[in-house]
């Protein structure tokens, strides 16, 4: 049994056809979730999947590209929506700065506020960094994200940077890119980081795994980012995914089981 960790089901990609993804991932054993928002409207909508969805649980928050019109009012909406049942982390929030649609001061304000909001309702984070390695390590250090940790979701940095990370309470969201020839740095912190800090998760529809790379990527594909994990690591496939489901348990405070 596998779980997703990161899957965008509230984009309407995958949305639209939601019932043959479910189906597709069912086939392939995948069948745990966490729905990720990266806007207002997604972490609504990742409630909604959660509430309709079995062994489905949602994540809300507002992704640092996405939060240049945000007012103190949809902070405090944030605030109330992560107090919703099926809630079970705050995130995707972080920095970004591949893209340019938000500046470096909005991205640390909308972050830091959503870590404020984490802490407060005690919900650990989900991370998203681009391009941004070494703010988000001092970013999470100077708020003391430690006290609730979380996530770093599709982690690409180093090896020695992960073991930092661990002092601060966070685990490592391993996804396609593992799978790909020039996956160099995300096959070596799997190498090099025990797996009780190692999560699956597709970021579906993005970043599809080999060899199905140019197609569409889902939660079915969950198996062979967790294949290939037990390749590097030398354990059994089986193996892997139960020490997955154990480290989700731990890190969501056994709010998932
Ligand atoms: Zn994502």
């Amino acid at each position: 049994m596998f779980i997703d960790t990161h899957v965008h089901l509230n984009n309407k990609d995958l949305n639209l056809k939601l019932d043959e993804v479910l189906k597709d991932a069912y086939l392939n054993k995948v069948n745990k979730f966490i729905v990720v928002g990266y806007d207002k409207e997604t972490s609504y909508l990742a409630i909604e999947l959660a509430n309709k969805i079995d062994n489905c649980y949602a994540s809300v928050g507002y992704h640092p590209t996405e939060i240049k019109d945000y007012t103190e009012e949809d902070y405090k909406e944030l605030e109330i929506m992560a107090q919703n049942e099926k809630v079970i982390a705050i995130g995707e929030v972080g920095y970004d700065f591949h893209w340019d649609t938000t500046t470096k001061e909005e991205q640390e304000y909308a972050f830091k506020k959503q870590i404020e909001i984490a802490k407060k309702i005690k919900l650990p984070l989900i991370i998203h960094s681009r391009d941004a390695h070494q703010i988000t390590f001092d970013t999470l250090k100077e708020t003391n994200a430690k006290e609730v940790g979380g996530i770093m979701h599709s982690y690409s940095g180093s090896s020695s940077l992960a073991k930092e990370y661990i002092k601060l309470n966070f685990n490592f969201g391993i996804s396609g890119p593992v799978t790909f020839k020039n996956g160099k740095s995300m096959k070596e912190v799997v190498n090099d980081i025990d797996i009780k800090y190692l999560v699956s998760e597709t970021d579906s529809p993005y970043l599809t795994p080999h060899p199905h790379r140019g197609e569409e990527n889902g939660p079915k594909y969950i198996p062979l980012i967790v294949e290939e994990i037990a390749r590097i690591k030398g354990m059994d496939i089986d193996d892997v995914a139960k020490n997955i489901l154990d480290n989700v348990n731990r890190i969501f405070g056994g709010k998932y089981e």
